[in-house]
Formats: C-alpha cells, sequence, structure tokens
C-alpha cells in the first residue's frame, strides 16, 4: 500500500528556531548512522522514515560515509524519498557531511575544497536531490587553512547545492574562528553538531558559550550514548543491539559502575512516569542552547518512544540535583 502521510503530523511536534535564522527545527530530529545501510533491513529503514515523518520529524540527518557499506545511507533515503515523499520535499530539512574517510587516495576526506564540493555532489547523486538543506563540515581538519574549508562550504551555498552550513565535533575555538570566516564570507554558521549526553558533557565547558553569543543552532548527537542511555542494557547485551556490533559501542564500555548509574537513572525516570529514553532526550533538551536532540533508532518503537519525551521534558530543580549526584 502507498504511504499517505498522517494530516495530524503537525499537531503534536514542537519546532525551535534554530540560533539566528529562519529555519524551524523539531525538537527531535531522525540521524541514518546506524540501521539505514545496505546491511540494514530495508523495509524497516522505511517505516522509520514514513513514521517518522507521520510524528512531526522533519529533519533526517546523513553524512557521506553513513552505511555500512559507506554511502549507502544515502543511497537507501534517495530510494525512501522517491517512494514515499517525493511531493514532501519542501517539508523537509535534509542534511549530509563531508571530513572522514570517503575514498580512496590524497582527496578522499578531512576539509579541503577538492574534497567536500566532490563528495556534496556524489552526495546528492546518491540522494536524487538537487541540493541539500544544510551541509557539514563533519570535522576539524588541523591540517587545512581553515579558510579553505569555510570557503568551500560557501561555495556550496553559493551554487545552490547547500541552503545552509554547519559544523561538526569543532571545539569552542575553532567555532569562534569558523564563525568569522562564515561571516566575512557572507555565509552565516547555521548549526553545531557536537555530541551530548548526560555521559557526555564536554560542550558545556566553553563550546556553548560560544553558540550563545554567536546566536548558532546546536544539535547533540548521540544523547543517548548510543543506546546506553535506554533501559535496553540493564540486563546484558541484548541480540542485534549495537554493542554486539563491538564497532562504535563496546561491550567494554558497559561497566558495572556504568551500569550502576544507569540503573539509578531508570529508577528516577519510572517515578516520573517515562523511559530512561525519553528521560536523557528531556534532560538534553533542557539545555536552553540545544534547538533539537539528533536521535538515532533501530526500530519504529523506539522512534515512538524517543518522540514521547516530548510529553514530560520539564525537571524540578531536585529531579536535577539528583541527575547531578547519580552523575558523579
Ligand atoms: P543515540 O544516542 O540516540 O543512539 C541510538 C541508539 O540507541 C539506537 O540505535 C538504539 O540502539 C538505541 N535506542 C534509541 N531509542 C531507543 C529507545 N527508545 N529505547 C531503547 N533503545 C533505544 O544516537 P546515535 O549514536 O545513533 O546518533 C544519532 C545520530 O547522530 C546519527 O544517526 C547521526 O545522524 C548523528 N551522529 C553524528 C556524528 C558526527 O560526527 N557529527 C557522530 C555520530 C552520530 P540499538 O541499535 O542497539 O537498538
Amino acid at each position: 500500500m502507498a504511504y499517505i502521510p498522517s494530516e495530524k503530523r503537525y499537531s503534536s511536534m514542537k519546532y525551535n528556531r534554530c540560533g539566528n535564522s529562519g529555519v524551524l527545527l523539531p525538537a527531535v530530529s531522525l540521524g541514518l548512522w546506524h540501521n539505514f545501510g545496505y546491511v540494514d533491513n530495508f523495509e524497516t529503514a522505511t517505516n522509520m522514515i514514513t513514521r517518522a515523518f507521520d510524528l512531526g520529524i522533519t529533519h533526517f540527518d546523513l553524512a557521506n560515509n553513513y552505511g555500512p557499506p559507506p554511502g549507502s545511507a544515502e543511497s537507501n533515503f534517495g530510494k525512501i524519498l522517491k517512494k514515499e515523499l517525493a511531493n514532501h520535499r519542501d517539508e523537509l530539512i535534509i542534511s549530509s557531511k563531508a571530513g572522514y574517510d570517503m575514498w580512496a587516495g590524497p582527496y578522499g576526506e578531512w576539509g579541503s575544497k577538492k574534497y567536500l564540493i566532490a563528495s556534496l555532489d556524489q552526495s546528492l547523486k546518491r540522494m536524487g536531490l538537487d541540493y541539500v538543506d544544510i551541509f557539514y563540515s563533519h570535522r576539524f581538519d588541523p591540517e587545512t587553512p581553515l579558510e579553505e574549508t569555510m570557503m568551500a562550504l560557501d561555495l556550496m551555498v553559493r551554487q545552490g547545492k547547500a541552503l545552509y552550513v554547519g559544523i561538526s565535533s569543532y571545539d569552542a575555538v575553532q567555532t569562534k574562528k569558523a564563525y568569522t570566516i562564515l561571516e566575512e564570507l557572507g555565509t552565516p554558521l547555521l548549526i553545531h553538531q557536537p555530541r551530548y549526553s548526560m555521559f557526555d558533557r564536554w560542550i558545556e565547558d566553553g563550546l556553548t558559550d560560544v553558540l550563545k553569543e554567536k546566536k548558532v543552532g546546536c544539535i547533540p548527537f548521540s544523547p543517548l550514548a548510543q543506546g546506553l542511555l535506554t533501559n535496553k542494557y540493564l540486563k546484558g547485551i541484548p541480540e542485534h543491539s549495537r554493542a554486539t556490533k563491538n564497532v562504535f559501542l563496546k561491550p567494554g564500555q558497559i561497566t558495572d559502575a556504568k551500569i550502576n548509574k544507569i540503573s539509578a537513572l531508570n529508577d528516577l525516570a519510572v517515578q516520573r512516569n517515562q523511559t530512561l529514553a525519553q528521560m536523557a532526550l528531556a534532560w538534553v533538551l533542557r539545555y536552553d542552547v540545544v534547538t533539537t536532540v539528533l536521535i538515532g533508532a533501530s526500530s519504529v518503537q523506539q522512534v515512538e518512544d524517543c518522540v514521547a519525551c516530548l510529553n514530560n521534558k520539564d525537571f524540578t530543580s531536585e529531579e536535577l540535583e539528583r541527575i547531578e549526584l547519580i552523575l558523579k
């Protein structure tokens, strides 16, 4: 049966302004790093995208290397777009990135103009798009002049191949410099994509001050610490979970000390009448600098569970203090 988007898709999602721009992003966005490659189940991938859209998620985040194999998440997303959402392109914010290893030879990674421009062209072909809404420099390149990387982003916008630009995982000093170069070029820095969760709070030590001062949006990735901040690892490592893949999340990271913290957080979440995943996302959204939380998922149920964090996203000061004590 052909997919028909829900008419109620905009009734409950919250949309937040991204920094000092005209763009509104849904409070929850969906990333395609895992579970959307050729190795994954295409029907589940399709169902996650359509269910997310029905729940008001308008922002889908990709990168050149998402898969596996690299590039296949973009190809699959292109197929899903064409088949299910062809008439809804103007309702979507689609992002891609380049920075990590993508193809052989000296021009297949980091931050040169040569690599970034070629990579965006490849991403557009894979997704069947004329433009992406946001294009990111995926990581800071210590060897390439930052001016060159930013000029590449500016060129993409001038070519009409990207509407807005962002940076990912740049530290506070690098971000300030990137912001200034882009401002001089006339292409504003829309958004920063850093890792942030209860278990990884590096952005609180300077980066968020820069984002606030410059009015740049913030889209934290891995807000569930890749699944650790959910109830799924409380009783061991379940089959098919990310930890079983032993690549980005390794069983060795799931120590007794960590499980004790997760368990204490889970108790608090239960008292708040929500799942731990929902509490962990609400906690990220409590930070006024955050525009949207960028989740990953391996099933439609997870997407639904995560979006429902919006039903209870306020914390009392006692709850926040209790979380600080648990995380100590
Ligand atoms: P999360 O921290 O949200 O982890 C997602 C994983 O958590 C899922 O795959 C699933 O694990 C588990 N999960 C999700 N929801 C639930 C739930 N309700 N209950 C139980 N378990 C749940 O984010 P990701 O690490 O996946 O990153 C999100 C996105 O951020 C990526 O897709 C990508 O777009 C972006 N990203 C960007 C990076 C960058 O350098 N800019 C780097 C990394 C990510 P399981 O699969 O085991 O079921």
